[in-house]
């Protein structure tokens, strides 16, 4: 018999109670937190769906590896068993450890960024952009044009452009620092990178000697789309057509808080043994000795297992299938969203949802208030709090899109989570004329998003 209820493949050994809460109390705590749910305290929190970065639920396997985690200071057992898993992984003979995805961005990219210099991708993810125009670079992003319609469907919307990248690469000719591919495309939505537009892109770059890197936070989760919806990939494994993946590239950064099921870490692959030399010395100066980075064993233990872990069919077709769970169910209920569903969040069209809210009022962070007012669930705004500026005039210049983001925690929440979730948008669609817009009472001048303080109108 095939199955309708997706069933999470594990048990759970080790439970960590929820604070429940009642609406009137989170009226208070949200006024206390001035209207930002960054302000928030975790314990009044009932289902935290800011990120899916660093939140997800280790294993009994590799929480018995943290036990195995070997501390020395050089050739930890705990970093040959992490250095021989990326490198089985990725093809890729150079292994640096880090403390977190940006800090191997911020080693790679301060290597080859620099004033005069381009970087071309999909699209960069917030510190990545932040790590190459920091050393005076540019970060020009070109995804295929379906990926800009929240809208349009299209089996890989995180494809990059490539007509676009052939002309970029003529134009700044000598000037490129690397090509960028992320998989998937986080700030798209979760969108994935088919394995033939990875393949167009290698070939390109190879032609103009330009180097090809994978922002590969997602890999697995991207693995698991091209098995379902490219051609010819029906029998090859998750963790195979990963390895094709790396295949193409020269070099891939990653941030193991996500696709190695671990709470902190993140490494640099690099197949250039002169490159990775010039990396190792900054890896030693601000980092940590080559055998362990920015990591103790333990860390680097829980990665290995973890970057098993993640390619396991049935982890993965759970994975994939729950996020899509709560998009279908949104979308019953007729709530506006990014379409199609990706790999680890669900994005809302906040402007679309609330349009008598005009983007000054931040439709967005009404909708952050409301969920969280009505069940406690704390999601981010993507839309003009987060990117909003000001014109010399004062008045706002509102984002290109009012999204919020529902990401979800990998292991974490069961589907009866995910259907109070669901539950609570039908409440949020019968007060949908009903919920008022916000004004911003303070704000700093960087960031504003992490620390601004709301009133509602
Ligand atoms: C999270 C993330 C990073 C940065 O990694 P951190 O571990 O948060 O420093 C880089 N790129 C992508 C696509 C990410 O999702």
């Amino acid at each position: 018999m095939k199955h309708r209820t997706i069933i999470e493949p594990f048990r759970i050994k080790s439970v960590e109670p929820i604070g429940l809460s009642t609406e009137a109390e989170r009226t208070r705590y949200l006024a206390e937190a001035h209207y930002n749910p960054f302000l928030l305290r975790s314990r009044d929190v009932i289902i935290d769906l800011m990120t899916d970065s660093g939140t997800s639920a280790m294993s009994a396997h590799q929480w018995a590896g943290i036990m195995e985690g070997d501390e020395a200071y050089a050739g930890s057992r705990s970093w040959e068993r992490m250095q021989a898993e990326v490198q089985d992984l990725t093809g890729m003979e150079h292994v640096l450890p880090t403390h977190q995805g940006r800090a191997a961005e911020r080693i790679l990219y301060g290597h080859l960024g620099g004033p005069g210099k381009v970087f071309i991708s999909n699209t960069h993810f917030d510190t990545t952009r932040a790590n190459i125009e920091y050393t005076g670079a540019i970060a020009i992003d070109i995804p295929i044009a379906e990926g800009r319609d929240p809208a349009h469907e299209h089996p890989f919307k995180g494809n990059m452009d490539v007509t676009a990248l052939e002309a970029l690469l003529r134009e700044n000719k000598g000037k490129v620092g690397a090509v960028i591919l992320t998989v998937t495309n986080n700030s798209g939505g979760g969108q994935p990178v088919s394995l033939a537009n990875a393949e167009a892109v290698g070939r390109i770059c190879r032609g103009h000697g330009v180097p090809f890197l994978l922002d590969c936070c997602r890999i697995a989760e991207n693995s698991w789309f091209i098995k379902d919806r490219e051609e010819g990939m029906e029998g090859v494994t998750y963790r195979g057509i990963a390895q094709r993946m790396f295949s193409l590239a020269d070099g891939a950064v990653m941030s193991a808080k996500k696709d190695a099921l671990v709470n902190m870490g993140g490494f640099l692959a690099l197949r250039d043994a002169t490159l990775a030399e010039a990396c190792i010395n900054l890896l030693i100066i601000t980092e940590g000795f080559t055998t362990y980075g920015g990591l103790s064993g333990r860390d680097m233990e829980a990665i290995a297992i973890g970057l098993q872990e993640v390619f396991d069919p049935d982890y993965l077709d759970y994975r994939i299938k729950s996020t899509t769970f709560v998009g279908r169910k949104l979308h019953e209920l007729g709530v506006p969203l990014m379409r199609p569903i990706g790999g680890h969040a669900v994005y809302i069209d906040a402007k679309a949802l609330y349009p008598h809210i005009p983007p000054h009022e931040y439709p967005g962070q009404a909708l952050v208030c409301e969920l969280y007012r009505l069940a406690g669930i704390r999601s981010v705004e993507i839309g003009s709090v987060m990117f909003g500026t000001y014109r010399p005039d004062g008045t706002l210049q509102p984002s290109a899109m009012e999204l919020v983001r529902l990401a979800i925690p990998r292991r974490v929440y069961t589907q009866s989570h995910m259907e109070y979730v669901a539950e609570t948008f039908e409440e949020v669609m019968r007060e949908r004329s009903r919920t008022r817009g916000f004004r911003i009472t303070k704000e700093p001048r960087f960031l504003r998003h992490f620390t601004a303080h709301f009133e509602p109108l």
